[in-house]
């Protein structure tokens, strides 16, 4: 299905990408059952725990975006993910050696009466405040629960502030409710930026590459490799300029870190200016890495050059590879993550020898928005071993089961709400926080260092275990993991 801009909001995932946050099965089953022209049915939960929610997934693009500014139109609560989307946007200062600012982000704390009455006077009076305060480049509004339920019309407030504010004031339509897959959030974010900030190309560019990321940790190795075959990245959204986010219709091509972050603006980008969006596996070690700069080469047509650049890297760290393989042979797994990492992670962990017993994704996408099945999970299916495999909104009773049974040596989890109640079973910990975490050959084998390291002393999660009490009773460690879901429809 292609991208439409020409809506006003971006279809959630579970209608364009039929992404489902409910199955148990493994990941030869998932590819056969979700190739093209198939289609899995979610299977319901009869009992979940909170979870998160597309507005913070949205908030965390937007927030970064330097030189704009968000205003929630919300209860003040829906902005208690500000707190973790300043300290991300103060990471990737330190990674600029940027001096640090905070988020220029505003809440336009909706009360009781406000849900009564409606809330376009506050919605006003924030994006006047944000003018005031930030005298940002653009601002977007993005949209809660409350706002979206009263029905406030936020296109019609900023209507009426057109010529008092003269910035460009988007809506973001992110209400928690639309979806239960927050990467919803993203394409929201995204949909914003393609509609109202992007223009279409004055001259196109041979050397810019657009990099879909989160905080770019890596952007002075990606800046190094690049110029080595005559490119130029321009790390998106987060760190960019609204000025940068207008002319990205002009690079020569796009690339993501993760596929369930770049599906929406990749596709988007190509689809409406011809940017091509490389569709490969992610980036995280060799096999990842191998694939990601050779879908570069053809996409910018330098493959002899990505073709050198790659033996030159692998061979930089071959002996230490095989090291570090050394110290973690025979160590078990198990992976909680967002499906663009969970999957590629599978394949990361056994190029360091390390066994998976299990891997959970918090949903899936049955397809990317480009209308193929992920890269990761055709490759797995046909050139991998099995897999058992779960998807849950991260769902931490299931993975508490989960560790319970398994009893891996390690826990690698993407969101730090998982990864602790591993470490209170006893199970070493690794929170792969940092999106270019094992990113290619370097980044594989200091992160098989980083994991030897936290094997080498199960002190703090031996001590951690002892003295905490769990909040679940035997009675749900004696049942399947996956004991809420529905059954299956007959086919
Ligand atoms: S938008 Fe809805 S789901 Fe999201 S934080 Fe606010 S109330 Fe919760």
């Amino acid at each position: 299905m292609a991208i439409n801009t020409k809506i006003a909001q971006a279809p959630i995932r579970e209608l364009r990408l039929d992404a489902i946050t409910g199955y148990s099965g493994s990941v030869h089953d998932l590819a056969a059952r979700t190739a093209p022209g198939c289609c899995l049915s979610n299977r319901e939960r009869s009992f979940a725990q909170t979870s998160s929610c597309s507005s913070g997934c949205a908030q965390t693009l937007l927030s970064g975006i330097v030189d704009a500014a968000v205003v929630n139109h919300a209860p003040l609560g829906c902005l208690g993910d500000s707190l973790y989307q300043n300290i991300g946007y103060h990471y990737g200062q330190f990674h600029r050696n940027w001096p640090y600012s905070n988020v220029s982000m505003i809440s336009t704390n909706m009360g009781e009466s406000d849900t009564v009455f409606g809330g376009a006077e506050r919605l006003k009076d924030g994006i006047r405040e944000a003018w005031r305060r930030f005298k940002p480049k653009a601002i977007f509004v993005t949209t809660s629960c409350a706002s979206g339920i009263i029905g406030d019309d936020v296109q019609g407030v900023i209507d009426e502030l057109k010529d008092e504010i003269p910035t460009p004031v988007v809506p973001v339509h992110c209400e928690g409710f639309r979806s239960r897959v927050w990467a919803t959030g993203f394409d929201a974010a995204f949909h914003a930026i393609l509609t109202r900030i992007v223009k279409p190309p004055e001259q196109k560019s041979k050397e810019l590459v657009n990099i879909i990321n989160f905080r770019g940790s890596a952007r002075a190795y990606i800046t190094d490799l690049f110029a080595r075959v005559g490119l130029k990245p321009v790390f998106v959204v987060p760190f960019a300029t609204v000025g940068e986010l207008e002319r990205i219709s002009e690079a020569a091509a796009s690339l993501t870190i993760c596929g369930t972050l770049g599906s929406y603006l990749g596709t988007a980008l190509e689809e409406e200016y011809g940017v091509p969006y490389v569709k490969s596996t992610p980036p995280h070690g060799f096999a990842g890495m191998d694939a990601w700069l050779r879908g570069l080469g053809q996409a910018v047509g330098k493959e002899r050059e990505i073709e050198a650049l790659i033996v030159e890297e692998k061979r930089a760290v071959q002996d230490d590879l095989a090291q570090v393989r050394q110290k973690l042979a025979g160590a078990t797994a198990v992976i909680g993550m967002g499906p663009g990492f969970s999957l590629s992670y599978i394949r990361v962990l056994e190029e360091l020898g390390i066994k998976v017993l299990y891997a959970a994704s918090w949903h899936y996408d049955q397809h990317y928005d480009h209308g193929s099945q992920p890269a990761i999970t055709t490759e797995l299916a046909t050139e991998h071993q099995d897999i058992p495999f779960g998807i849950g909104e991260q769902q931490n009773f299931e993975i508490a089961n989960l560790l319970k049974e398994l009893k891996p040596d390690l826990y690698f989890s993407r969101h730090p709400g998982s990864s602790v109640w591993a470490a209170k079973q006893g199970i070493v910990t690794i929170p792969v926080m940092d999106e270019y975490t094992a990113f290619g050959y370097r980044g594989l084998v200091n992160f098989g260092w980083r994991i030897a390291d936290a094997l080498a002393n199960r002190r703090f999660v031996n001590n951690l275990a002892q003295r905490v009490r769990l909040p679940y009773q035997q009675w749900w460690f004696e049942q399947n993991p996956y004991h809420f879901l529905s059954q299956e429809e007959a086919a």
